[in-house]
């Protein structure tokens, strides 16, 4: 039977951050699972284009549950770098404010970690003359509110978790790739975890570390027996979940949008995600920034935008449908069940409007396609509010983990992945993801 050091369940971004750190001390032994394909090494060739290529989000492929085209809030990648494979690829940290988690957390403690993921993932500023022209406009027009992003793009390739981190460790003989491998459950005995059991197969380890993201790390912790009700353990897994809570809005792009669009196209290639606009609402919490505005460039019919509250105070699950781990989840985002939520998205609606009423933007929109002219901010946020692709919270550090990750009363059994963000920062949430991994890799 198949024994090691260190097994890490879910090969994402935290797992391949993890896998990548870990293994650089040859003496342990490091076995990352994960239930997507692994295509090898970047310089292999083996990588599907729609995961290499970072203009736009790959959500045609590799994904666990279809996404659904009139609500995407589930959707969750299946591949070696997770969700970081097929993502727009802005790397943000969040406020200082986002970091005060509980003993030993606080911005200052973390920031040279989410300075290392940075570098790490190759980050770097986007050029001024690559801004698209819809972009660029509400750059101008958003003045000191605007953020042109960082992101995570090497030579036109998304720099997801798999390339950054696994690819330098490809080549050590104690790191094990086990891809397309599904993890059913974590093996306990008697407060130990010694293991999980994996497509019918017992894998036994010393250190069990869980980083199948917010949404399958629960799983694995509720078909364990530690959960809410749990045979084994009662703790709060699967509560908390939190994401980021957005509406859109949509256009009829002008002439001179698209004349404009093609010769920048023609020159630098298009990249969806490039500028975001961070205000504060009238009920902000100090020391952060609540409201995003985020330009999308999907130029078609229609060129369109969308707001966000990005510290939402709503909260919902992730639960089980069945014990077999196949079986979709049932996740309840509870999105906008705190009224207050409802009025930030509101005032971040109008702020994308008011945007998109500017000297600067104006030129390049015509009438408002979606929702209309006609119909009120608040009608539109009721009907059509939606996630942002970041679920924190459900494996939460101060409620199921202890402040180094460790599940509650397992000495030898973490989480390390979004689920155990216990707070959402205002920033996208991959940047985050990967520090908690660098930070834990020295626990380990
Ligand atoms: C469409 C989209 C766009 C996004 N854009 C951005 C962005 O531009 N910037 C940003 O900062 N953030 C973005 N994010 C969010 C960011 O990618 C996530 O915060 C980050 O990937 C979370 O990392 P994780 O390790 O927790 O989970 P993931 O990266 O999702 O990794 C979890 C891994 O575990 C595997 N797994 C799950 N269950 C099992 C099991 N039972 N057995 C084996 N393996 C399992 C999964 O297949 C997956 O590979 C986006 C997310 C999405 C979905």
């Amino acid at each position: 039977m198949a024994r090691y050091d260190v097994l890490i369940l879910g090969g994402g971004a935290s797992g391949c951050a993890l896998a990548g750190r870990l293994s650089e001390n040859h003496d342990r032994s490091v076995c990352l699972v994960e239930a997507g394909p692994d295509y090898g090494h970047l310089s292999e060739g083996r990588w599907p284009a729609d995961i290499l290529d970072p203009r736009w989000l790959a959500l045609e492929s590799h994904l666990w549950e279809r996404a659904d085209e009139e609500d995407r809030s589930q959707a969750r990648a299946r591949v070696l770098g997770g969700c970081s494979a097929h993502n727009a690829c802005v790397i943000l940290e969040g406020a200082p404010a986002d970091y005060e988690w509980g003993a030993g957390w606080s911005y200052e403690s973390f920031a040279p970690y989410l300075k290392r993921a940075a570098e790490t993932l190759q980050t770097h500023v986007l050029p001024d003359d690559e801004l698209t022209p819809w972009h660029r406009a509400f750059r101008q027009a958003g003045g000191d509110d605007s953020i042109v992003h960082p992101v995570n793009i090497v030579d036109g390739v998304r720099w997801h978790s798999g390339f950054a981190y696994v690819d330098p460790a490809r080549g050590r003989g104690n790191l094990t790739i086990l891809a397309d491998t599904l993890v059913d459950r974590v093996l306990l005995e008697d407060g130990r975890a010694v293991g999980a059991l994996a497509d019918g197969r017992e894998l036994q380890a010393a250190v069990v570390v869980v980083s199948a993201s917010a949404y399958g790390s629960p799983a694995i912790l509720l078909r364990s027996g530690i959960g809410p009700e749990g045979d084994v353990a009662q703790l709060p897994v699967g509560e908390g979940l939190v994401d980021h809570v957005g509406v859109g809005a949509a256009w009829e792009p002008t002439e001179r949008l698209v004349a404009e669009t093609s010769a920048h196209e023609a020159e630098h290639g298009l990249y969806m995600g490039q500028v975001t606009v961070a205000a504060r609402s009238r009920s902000c919490p100090p020391g952060t920034r609540d409201v995003f505005v985020f330009p999308a460039l999907d130029i078609g019919p229609e060129i369109s935008g969308a707001a966000f509250a990005m510290k939402p105070r709503s909260r919902g699950s992730v639960r089980l449908t069945a014990p077999e781990p196949e079986a979709p989840l049932a996740i309840d985002h509870g999105f906008l069940c705190d009224e207050r939520d409802t009025e930030v998205l509101v005032e971040a609606f109008e702020r994308l409007r008011d945007l998109a009423e500017s000297d600067e933007v104006r030129p390049y929109r015509g009438a408002e396609l979606r929702p209309g002219a006609e119909i009120g901010a608040e009608e539109h946020v009721r009907a059509t509010a939606r996630g942002f692709f970041h679920p924190v919270g459900t494996c939460a550090i101060g409620s199921v983990l202890d402040e180094r990750c460790r599940v509650l009363g397992f000495e030898n059994l973490y989480v390390v992945d979004a689920s155990a963000i216990p707070e959402i920062p205002s920033a996208n949430t991959n940047l985050t993801t990967v520090a908690l991994a660098e930070r834990a890799s020295e626990w380990l």
